[in-house]
């Protein structure tokens, strides 16, 4: 995701499509499929940098434990300075203020900025849909694509007699 300022003139778009890993919190890896939007502006010797970025994570339900596509849309800006002995302009963090000299030549890779955009915007907990019925606790069903019979046994009409001499006898 090498970005090429050198040739940048006034307005420029880059896009970028990258597939790469993360780690999900439970230790597993997820594969993710990013598409990094990068419009460039530049005034004169300073360019400034929006990334948009569009992720498609493949992730694991936390409730009915089957994979999903979880998607994360987030971005940042960054502003770059050619020159020497340049200093940050106020209101901006050091982080998002890069000086373009000798060393990077005009490249920069906005690989490592774009993973740690989507990181930053994980969820703590993927739900494959807001109301995930998830599995049954005791005959390990996924609930969202049958019913088990767990639930209905409790209340078998069947069962209610057995109940009600069971009640009889502990009144005893
Ligand atoms: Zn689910
Ligand atoms: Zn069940």
């Amino acid at each position: 995701m090498e970005l090429d300022l050198a040739h940048v003139e006034e307005r420029e778009s880059f896009l970028f499509d990258e597939r790469f890993e993360l780690l999900s919190v439970e230790g597993s890896t997820m594969q993710c499929q990013a598409s990094v939007t990068v419009d460039v502006t530049r005034a004169g010797s300073r360019y400034l940098l929006r990334a948009a970025i569009d992720c498609s994570i493949r992730a694991e339900c936390g409730k009915c434990l089957e994979p999903f596509d979880l998607r994360i849309e987030t971005g940042f800006d960054l502003v770059f300075q050619g020159g020497e002995n340049v200093e940050i302009p106020e209101g901006l963090e050091e982080d998002d203020f890069i000086v373009l000299g000798q060393e990077n030549a005009y490249c920069y890779d906005i690989f490592p900025r774009s993973r740690e955009a989507v990181v930053l915007d994980l969820p703590i907990g993927y739900l494959c849909s807001e109301d995930c019925s998830g599995i049954c606790p005791g005959c390990g069903e996924n609930l969202n694509k049958a019913d088990c019979t767990c639930n209905k046994t409790k209340s078998d009409p069947r069962w209610s007699p057995l109940k009600k001499l069971l009640n009889e006898q502990d009144d005893k």
